[in-house]
């Protein structure tokens, strides 16, 4: 299942890539003028849908070791810290699209770049997903204890010498 899992990643990712480039696309196209609300329901909304599945599938498997708060961390844990940067910025375009339009005292959402927009927080989260689905195993074989131990993912204390698990993975295995 591991196996497939990763297989199954690299499609999922770059066609999630894809999405985020094509949802951007269709922003600028409909701020420059052109109607591209029709190409974002034909394209990227039934695309949310299709990639959605495999997230989920992934997402099981990346945080069940993982108490329900820490789910994101760990979801996106083998991501370098750019992509997690990026995806929130992403989020955060389109939570600011969605609500700027009130500040001109018009209803959130009517600006219809934010239409173009939206999918593209999905797109950019399914990304992560994917990317860290491949990278989860290396990602996780590089836990250490304070004194550079290797030591297993969900171990709190070093076998080997008893010292606390290093900070560095941020996320807290289920007790
Ligand atoms: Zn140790």
């Amino acid at each position: 299942m591991k196996r497939l899992r990763q297989i199954l990643a690299y499609p999922v990712m770059a066609l999630s890539g894809l999405g985020v480039v094509c949802s951007f696309i269709f922003t600028a196209v409909s701020l420059a003028g052109y109607p591209a609300e029709k190409s974002t329901v034909r394209l990227l909304f039934p695309g949310v849908f299709i990639l959605g599945l495999p997230t989920i599938f992934f997402m099981n498997a990346l945080t069940a070791d993982f108490k329900q708060r820490d789910a994101w961390k760990a979801a996106l844990r083998a991501c370098p810290h750019w992509m997690r940067l990026t995806a929130w910025v992403i989020i955060g375009l389109v939570f600011v699209s969605f609500f700027l339009p009130v500040v001109w005292g018009n209803k959130p959402g009517s600006f219809t770049a934010s239409f173009t927009l939206f999918p593209s927080d999905f797109y950019a989260i399914f990304f992560g997903v994917a990317y860290s689905t491949i990278h989860a195993d290396r990602f996780d074989a590089r836990r250490r204890c304070l004194n550079g131990h290797r030591i297993s993912l969900l171990a709190k204390f070093c076998e080997e010498c008893g010292a606390p698990a290093a900070p560095e993975p941020m996320v807290e295995p289920r007790d």
